[in-house]
């Protein structure tokens, strides 16, 4: 609870508004409601708060690691929500740092996919595509009739899940490619995850747009 937050001269006005990522000095208080005492604002987001995309990428992901915490509670998840948000604040594209994430994600969760060998044989080998129902990469032997994604969306999606994203430059990937992974994660995630987030729905109501 933070007291008087509404009024225009508290100091609590800015600093409770929604997204704004501070460190909240709170009287915790088991089995009541704690008190917010005070903030000190390490960013304003403001770059997120002024950009509906942006809004939606960082409310999708923030329902995600939320999830992910329920799950399997790791100060990682986190550690990389935070990053993942900066970057979006600081302009990065919020499809790509949304993937980034989702991959990174579903190792937490313990269903992460083959993306070093084919995910039915093992082979390293002749790899094809990607595909949600085998679990990953598909090689040639085991392909039937899955959708073909190009060689670099093979080759970016591990760069995705190997990639710091503190310390990630400016992807430029076609939105072809960027795309490509983006449905095979949105398969993923439908298929093993369990996950049902409101906010994606919102995301891809925006792509379609
Ligand atoms: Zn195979």
């Amino acid at each position: 609870m933070a007291k008087g937050a509404k009024r225009l001269k508290s100091d609590l006005r800015v600093v409770s508004e929604k997204l704004t990522y501070a460190k909240f000095n709170i009287q915790y208080k088991e089995n009541k409601i704690s008190t917010l005492i005070n903030a000190t604002i390490i960013n304003s987001l403001k770059n997120v708060k002024t950009d509906i995309n942006k809004i939606s990428y960082v409310s999708y992901i923030l329902e995600l690691a939320e999830q992910v915490s329920k799950e399997h509670f790791n100060e990682k998840v986190y550690d990389l929500v935070i990053q993942a948000i900066l970057k979006i604040n600081n302009g990065y594209d919020g499809l790509v740092i949304m993937n980034i994430l989702e991959l990174k994600y579903l190792d937490f969760l313990g269903v992460m996919p083959v993306i070093d060998s084919c995910a039915i044989c093992g082979s390293k080998v002749n790899i094809l595509t990607l595909s949600a129902s085998a679990g990953g990469f598909l090689c040639k032997n085991c392909y039937h009739n899955d959708k073909i994604v190009s060689e670099k969306a093979l080759k970016l999606i591990r760069a995705y899940y190997y990639v710091d994203i503190e310390s990630l430059e400016k992807i430029n990937v076609s939105d072809k490619i960027k795309n490509e992974i983006n449905d095979f994660l949105d398969d993923y995630y439908d298929r093993y995850t369990g996950l049902y987030l409101k906010s994606k729905e919102f995301i891809r109501t925006l792509k379609n747009l």
